[in-house]
């Protein structure tokens, strides 16, 4: 399925955004070739010279590509209720884990966050927009960059585990942290920011995220990140089995941009049968919908502004 293509009224304000947001000179070409270029270049930022980054440029430069903007629901919320931005991990030609039955973390994802929209507007308090709609890959610097385009008060990715070990089972939640919480979180790091290309283990990037962290603090997103987790943990614990302490650290891709605060919430471990039928079930999927929903909701009205 294809995502919907530029919405001229919303995508251009969040095209300009973008191309504030991106190290370019404010040409006056046509906005299709603009976000072409900036497509491009933020794959070249993930796909740094190389044999393997060389070929994928190549490929993802056809002068047609536009970078198709998240259309924003608003529902009964109005234009001026906070802005989440959910991104469904994985797509395209990445599956993402694969669970013991052949199920992809690619395809457990996108209806969790489909769903997690609908209960969102359905609560009626926020504005929610989608990084993928569809099964189609997306390189995580645009997952990021398309996010920030909107400005939102929230950017959420939503991913399924796996392990080694079949026994591991349960939810965790990631927020940014210069170094890892712990063996685990520092292997998913690794692993994660590798995972299109980007060939970025972390470590090198340990001034940005101290930086990146120092800005959010300074904007007091920090905060709105913890706030969301804080309030997911109740939930979710009330809901599903959780995974060692709820709450990690982690330096990913994802969660590194000083613009917005961010969260990833692993729903389960697809490596395990029992965490598998969880999250690709429609009950699972409701438990899960439930409390992020009402965690994004009740920490988003605490928000002072
Ligand atoms: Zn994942």
């Amino acid at each position: 399925m294809d995502e919907p293509v530029l919405q001229l009224e919303k995508g251009d304000e969040a095209g300009s955004r973008l191309r504030r947001a991106l190290p370019m000179p404010g040409w006056q070409a046509p906005l299709s070739l603009m976000l072409g270029i900036a497509a491009g270049l933020l794959l070249l930022a993930a796909f740094p010279a190389g044999g393997r980054g060389e070929a994928l440029v190549t490929m993802a430069m056809p002068e047609s590509r536009s970078m198709a903007m998240p259309r924003i629901s608003a529902g009964r919320a109005g234009n001026a209720a906070p802005l989440v931005v959910i991104d469904a991990g994985h797509g395209g030609f990445d599956p993402g884990a694969t669970g013991p039955s052949g199920l992809a973390e690619k395809d457990v994802v996108l209806p969790i966050a489909l769903a997690l929209r609908e209960r969102l507007l359905e609560l009626g308090a926020v504005r929610v927009a989608l990084t993928r709609e569809g099964d189609r890959f997306l390189p995580l610097e645009e997952r990021v960059a398309l996010a920030e385009s909107l400005e939102p008060d929230l950017f959420v990715s939503i991913h399924a585990d796996s392990a080694p070990v079949e026994e591991a089972r349960g939810a965790n939640v990631y927020v940014l942290s210069p170094r890892a919480s712990d063996a685990e979180a520092m292997a998913l790091a690794r692993d994660f920011n590798a995972a299109d290309g980007a060939a970025d283990t972390g470590d090198a990037a340990l001034g940005d995220v101290e930086a990146v962290l120092a800005e959010l603090a300074r904007r007091e997103t920090t905060l709105g990140s913890a706030r969301i987790a804080d309030r997911l943990e109740s939930r979710i614990r009330a809901a599903m089995p959780v995974h060692g302490r709820f709450r990690r650290g982690a330096n990913l891709v994802v969660l590194r941009s000083a613009r917005m605060p961010s969260i990833l919430f692993e729903a389960g471990y697809i490596s395990n049968a029992e965490d598998a039928a969880r999250i690709g079930s429609e009950a699972g999927r409701e438990a899960i919908v439930d409390a992020m929903a009402g965690a994004i909701t009740a920490g988003l009205l605490a928000v002072d502004r």
